[in-house]
């Protein structure tokens, strides 16, 4: 079976509680003979059963999702109007529901507006008080509502930040790094100057052995902020794992590319990151070849940092 998103599961049972909770009144009222009201049930129940059956086939689930909040709201205000205002408790759920398949801004919108049609059809047919109670306990529901959908949305923005970071250093991590990677090779961007450098701190197994691991840990987290310090904040530094890292250097040539990596070999070889012992860096740097995928990409960077390495490490290897 096809994998169902989160957003698609709960249109479904919107959908599902819709129809439980719906079509028993279009059946007692067709059975009442009130065929005007068993109408207007129906037809939700048949709108909202051609949504379900819309998001199963389509999987289109943002016009889906506009598309059951405006049916639902017109076929509670036609239920409002023919029915008057004995059944505006339904008003509610109604309301509510919007904000958990709309963002909370397009939510409000739709229903401001049918606060708008509501008050039309009730205007009438109510005491001004009564309405007035109607009209602002349905305005709190909305702005209670809006409040907590707008929140869940910053945590859940927060929460795919935080899924990116390394933990240790607060760098991009891998999956960071395979976002930029899908995003540089959209079409729009496959034509931009970009260069990958692959950085691994040489025989940092010794510096554990030695030092302990908090020792190397430290020097990881301060390797970072050397590193970050010197790069532009459009080139990305990111954790591929372990002790070895990749910097995707934007609207960068093959001759400043090759400056920057020998200025960050140097400026770690220089800087202390442990007392008396110097810690080194060994980089491969490739640039983006015309055509050429993001792993044939990697792959060649890192073939540039194992000879590095074979090299006698602590040096710059940059591909032809
Ligand atoms: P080379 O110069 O060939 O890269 O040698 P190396 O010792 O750096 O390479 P190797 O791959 O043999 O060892 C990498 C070491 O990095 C082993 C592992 O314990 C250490 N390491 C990986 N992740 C962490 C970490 O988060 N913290 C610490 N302290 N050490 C780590
Ligand atoms: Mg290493
Ligand atoms: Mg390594």
């Amino acid at each position: 079976m096809l994998k169902r998103s989160k957003e698609e599961t709960i249109l479904f049972m919107l959908g599902a509680l819709t129809i439980l909770s719906v079509l028993p009144f279009g059946i007692v009222r067709i059975l009442e003979g009130n065929l005007i009201l068993a109408a207007v049930d129906l037809a939700i129940v048949f709108m909202i059963v051609g949504i379900m059956l819309f998001v199963w086939v389509t999987k289109k689930i943002r016009i889906a999702s506009i598309l059951a909040t405006i049916f639902y709201s017109v076929g509670m205000l036609a239920s409002v109007y023919v029915k008057g205002h004995v059944i505006v408790y339904w008003v509610y759920p109604t309301m509510i529901a919007a904000f958990f398949i709309l963002y909370a801004t397009e939510a409000l919108l739709i229903n401001t507006i049918s606060l708008a049609a509501l008050v039309a059809i009730l205007q009438d047919r109510m005491s001004p008080l009564d309405l007035s109670s109607v009209v602002i306990t349905l305005v709190l529901i909305n702005l209670f509502s809006y409040i907590f959908s707008h929140r869940t949305s910053l945590q859940h923005l927060e929460l795919n930040h935080q899924a990116e970071l390394d933990f240790l250093t607060g760098v991009g991590n891998r999956r960071a790094f395979n976002r930029r990677m899908t995003e540089l090779f959209r079409p729009q961007n496959a034509r931009i100057d970009a260069m990958l450098f692959v950085l691994d701190l040489d025989h940092f197994k010794y510096v554990n052995d030695q030092f302990g691991h908090a020792v190397g840990d430290q020097v990881l987290v301060k390797f970072c902020e050397l590193i970050r310090s010197r790069i532009r904040a459009i080139d990305g530094l990111f954790r591929f794992g372990g002790e070895e890292f990749v910097i995707v250097a934007m609207r960068t040539d093959a001759d400043s590319a090759n400056n920057l990596a020998e200025e960050l070999r140097a400026l770690v070889e220089s800087t202390a990151l442990i007392v008396n012992y110097p810690v080194t860096v060994s980089i491969g740097v490739a640039k983006r070849a015309e055509g050429e995928g993001s792993e044939a990409w990697f792959q060649r960077a890192d073939a540039m940092l194992y000879e590095a390495k074979q090299n006698g490490r602590n040096r710059v290897c940059m591909a032809p």
